[in-house]
């Protein structure tokens, strides 16, 4: 134990002597706060079983585990079905000082038809992220792209960092709920995965 401390010291000393700063400054782990958005008594939208605070919460563990996976640190507002306010929500983000904020959302419709991605932005530091997010939800899943919009939610104004708000897709889409109950998982778990490389591609350029 104690040898091989040594030796990683060793290492880790000849590393940063070999490799100045740049390589020191690239190594720094990247911190999300994932926040599923909705929850409790509050359930968002729905679509005969399917609420949105749900498919918020499964989604959001998805990335989570995406994430971690490849070496990213993260922090949730939660992780069971409990009522968060806004407040909460920024507070908790703020907290853990994260490099960035993604709230997690999907759209709702009176009319079924109706089904796109966009994300949502406030401040001009979010404007980056939202693209991002928006343009690898449409690519992976096939829906139409809207673009970025601007809204004014009290968790992207209060968000010390870079923040967004996906809406994925419309959870009252008749299509999307034929995918939601093909008993796969997959759309959840390719959104997942879509929202993972928007980020991936916002922090090689961020
Ligand atoms: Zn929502």
């Amino acid at each position: 134990m104690k040898k091989g401390l040594v030796v990683s010291v060793v290492l880790l000393i000849t590393t940063l002597f070999i490799f100045p700063s740049s390589t020191a400054i690239s190594a720094a782990v990247r911190s999300v706060c994932i926040d599923p958005g909705h929850g409790g008594a509050d359930i968002g939208t729905s679509n005969g079983g399917i609420t949105e605070k749900d498919l918020n919460l499964n989604v959001a563990n998805k990335l989570a585990s995406i994430l971690i996976a490849n070496g990213y640190t993260v922090y949730q507002t939660r992780t069971t079905d409990v009522t968060l306010s806004n407040r909460d929500r920024y507070t908790f983000c703020n907290g853990a000082w994260a490099d960035i904020l993604v709230s997690i959302h999907h759209n709702g419709s009176t009319n079924p038809d109706i089904d796109y991605s966009t994300a949502l932005y406030m401040k001009k530091s979010d404007v980056d992220l939202a693209r991002s997010l928006v343009n690898t939800l449409s690519g992976k899943l096939g829906t139409t792209n809207n673009g970025i919009n601007r809204f004014a939610s009290g968790v992207l104004i209060k968000a010390k960092m870079p923040a967004a708000i996906s809406e994925g897709f419309f959870l009252t889409s008749s299509y999307e709920y034929s995918l939601l109950t093909d008993g796969t998982d997959k759309r959840a778990q390719d959104e997942a995965q879509a929202l993972y490389e928007g980020i991936v591609s916002y922090f090689a350029t961020h």
